[in-house]
């Protein structure tokens, strides 16, 4: 009949009256936001229409007083004997605070990243100011701040001091309390007073002048700044020697807020880059002794960030530095570079082992986990050593020193460190110029894909294809993906470029469904960066939606790399493609972290267990039992086991005899580009129906 109905729920959220958007004939519809409603709408029809198993889709819908409300959505329609939709129900969650809480986060992260440029910027304008100021003010200022500023005056020949009445009451006291100012100076600047009024009296500046606190009746420090000047007989000897005394407190703390806000990091209350650069340029000046400069980068910070939020990230950063400062002590100086980067600089280092030594030491005390927010987490550090003088004579060079021992320890698998050495430029230059091509290898469709076939055991016949990225670069020739996945997986370039992949594999395998291959599968390498994306689901159905593919057909190769993080958020998206009918493998299975407990958690249908195993199937070896209890084990789990990277008759045979389900490797097909792949599926004996 076409009629919609609303629990009262719904009236509640919106704060509608009943039948007052006609929402029994779908009026409601127009108060979804026009920028989600077709999406919604396509969601909607592409389970109607038995794309999609079922309705899942967030939109903002506007309320009764004009505001709107964020809502997932989410649907199943019943269907009648003859596969007619007979009623489609389902529920509405308001996700309002939730999508609010991400925005604020986004935004408050750019605002605070733009504010520290900013107020480097004022502070640098506020110093230029006050030193012209001070200059034109000079000659104005004893007579206009005469009347507002204390006066005070030394008879040298009597030794009388004179305060005046106001000089008091700058201070808080009864002008006849007879209290003088060394009564009243901070203790700690008592000294530098007595040097400026010397240095006027000896002759070396032409007047006196200091900054002090003095002691409030209060009980309080305020800063003052005293100026005066030396009165002299006709003998040149002194008589006489008269000033004044101005509160410059406010302004004094704001230049010390401004320059706190300039110098040191607001999040871990370090100091910052620009701190380092300044301490370490006065050290590189006046000392001739040695430095060691160590970088410190938290490993995976991206995906911490990504899975459990900024505000978590941020406290994250906080208990670190707090770690790294009561390891380091009065050591060094710990500072944060921005974002997961802190330096440790180490002025006057005896020995290089010292350096190392507290490493090793920075490595050892981050085995303890840390707690935030009441949750247990293990972090892990890479760090980059670089001695001064060897590796640079100045602050940047040494910086990026250690920057580049730094990712070599990265890409050594981090949670280890090392000592800068000058080869080590060359494969970081190169690692950039990788980086760079890369960014424009997309848009110059140097990108290409090859499949390679998976081979059914039992019948013998390709069951589909993976599909394998291969960049032909036009400047460093065919580069393997091994060579530059990393790299676009640490610039996070993989999410478009995965994003093509999926895109352009889907696209090949609607094709082979036309031409009638219309049980062939594709599968697809997805890397754990894409995973974490909020978009990663709905960018998977869209694709699958455009392509007009069931989601059985597609499968998604995750590896065990999803375990360096809390797994959970992945985990959730895994379930929900699962739900709708998206195959997920697990690849590379026995050579990353997993235990096998883990396997049980994991929403998975396919196993492929590597190539590191079928390799030693020729010899008698415990790989070779390795391999038949993992394919037991999957079994177990229900699960497909494919073995990959089979080049020989032998392993192929062997595996048959294990039982494993399916096979892809050098011995059937290498990854070939897609007519060569047509030819494949075109060269086996036609199907007859069973
Ligand atoms: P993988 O997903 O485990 O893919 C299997 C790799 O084994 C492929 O290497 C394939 O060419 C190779 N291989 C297959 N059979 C044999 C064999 O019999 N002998 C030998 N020696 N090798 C065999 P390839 O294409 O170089 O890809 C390497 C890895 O790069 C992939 O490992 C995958 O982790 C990653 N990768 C490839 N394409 C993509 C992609 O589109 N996205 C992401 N995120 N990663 C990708
Ligand atoms: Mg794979
Ligand atoms: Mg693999």
């Amino acid at each position: 009949n076409n009629i919609y109905f609303f629990s009262d729920r719904f009236y509640e959220l919106t704060g509608y009256e009943k039948n007052e958007l006609n929402e029994s004939t779908g009026g409601w519809k127009s108060a979804i936001h026009p920028d989600d409603a077709v999406m919604a709408e396509e969601a909607r029809q592409a389970h109607l229409t038995g794309v999609l198993s079922f309705y899942y889709s967030e939109y903002r819908l506007q309320t009764k007083n004009g505001n709107y409300l964020w809502f997932q959505a989410r649907g199943k329609a019943a269907l009648s004997k003859s596969g007619r939709t007979v009623r489609f129900a389902g529920s509405m969650i308001n996700i309002t605070d939730k999508k609010q809480y991400e925005l604020d986060l986004e935004n408050s992260y750019r605002a605070t990243a733009t504010a520290q440029e900013e107020l480097v910027k004022q502070y640098e304008q506020l110093s230029e100011k006050e030193g012209k100021l001070r200059k034109s003010r000079e000659r104005y200022r004893l007579i206009t701040e005469a009347a507002h500023d204390g006066i005070w005056e030394t008879d040298y020949v009597n030794g009388n001091e004179y305060y005046s009445s106001r000089w008091y009451e700058q201070l808080g006291y009864q002008a006849d309390s007879q209290l003088t100012f060394y009564q009243l100076v901070h203790p700690d600047d008592s000294d530098r007073v007595l040097s400026a009024i010397d240095l006027h009296t000896n002759g070396e500046t032409e007047h006196y002048q200091c900054e002090y606190r003095l002691r409030m009746s209060s009980g309080e420090y305020r800063w003052f700044l005293g100026r005066g000047k030396a009165l002299y007989n006709d003998k040149g000897e002194i008589t006489r020697f008269a000033g004044t005394n101005t509160d410059i407190n406010d302004s004094k703390e704001n230049q010390e807020k401004l320059r706190y806000l300039a110098y040191y990091d607001s999040l871990s209350k370090l100091p910052n880059r620009l701190s380092l650069l300044e301490t370490m340029e006065t050290f590189l000046v006046q000392s001739d002794g040695k430095a060691a400069l160590i970088f410190v980068d938290m490993d995976n910070f991206k995906y911490i960030n990504d899975t459990l939020g900024h505000k978590f990230g941020d406290s994250l950063i906080y208990e670190t530095s707090k770690r790294l400062v009561s390891i380091v002590g009065e050591k060094g100086m710990v500072c944060r570079l921005g974002g997961d980067e802190f330096v440790i600089f180490l002025p006057d280092i005896k020995e290089q082992k010292h350096a190392v030594q507290l490493v090793k030491f920075i490595l050892d005390q981050f085995k303890e986990p840390f707690i935030v927010n009441e949750s247990q987490l293990h972090v892990t550090v890479s760090i980059g050593i670089s001695y001064y003088p060897e590796d640079g004579t100045n602050a940047e060079d040494l910086l990026k020193s250690a920057d580049v021992a730094m990712y070599k320890s990265k890409e050594q698998g981090k949670a280890s460190y090392t000592i800068y050495r000058k080869s080590m430029q060359t494969a970081f230059n190169d690692r950039m110029s990788i980086e760079k091509l890369m960014r424009n290898a997309l848009k110059g469709q140097e990108f290409l894909l090859h499949y390679q076939p998976q081979v059914d055991l039992k019948t013998n016949r390709i069951t589909g294809f993976e599909a394998l990225l291969r960049w032909e670069s036009r400047e460093l020739g065919m580069m393997p993906p091994y060579s530059f996945i990393k790299i676009a997986e640490d610039s996070r370039m993989i999410i478009p470029i995965g994003e093509w992949v999926l895109q352009t594999a889907c696209a090949f395998l609607a094709k082979l469904h036309r031409s009638g291959y219309s049980n062939c599968r594709m599968a697809v390498n997805i890397s754990v960066i894409q995973l974490v994306q909020d978009d990663f689901v709905p960018m998977i159905m869209r694709t699958l939606d455009r392509e007009r593919i069931a989601p059985e057909f597609l499968e998604l190769e995750i590896t065990e790399s999803i375990f360096m993080v809390s797994f959970e958020s992945i985990v959730a998206k895994l379930e929900i493609l699962r739900f709708r009918g998206v195959r997920i493998a697990l690849d590379d299975f026995g050579t990353g972290y997993s235990s096998l407990s883990y396997l049980k958690l994991l929403p998975i249908t396919v196993l492929k267990i590597d190539k590191v195993f079928i390799d030693s199937i020729p010899d008698i070896s415990q790989n070779r039992a390795l391999t038949d209890t993992i394919i037991a084990l999957g079994h177990q789990l229900n699960l497909e086991v494919v073995a990959e990277g089979i080049e020989s008759e032998e392993q192929l045979n062997y595996l048959k005899g294990v039982g494993c389900d399916k096979v892809q490797g050098f011995y059937y097909s290498r990854p070939v580009p897609e007519r060569e792949a047509m030819q494949l599926l075109a060269r086996e004996e036609p199907l007859t129906d069973v």
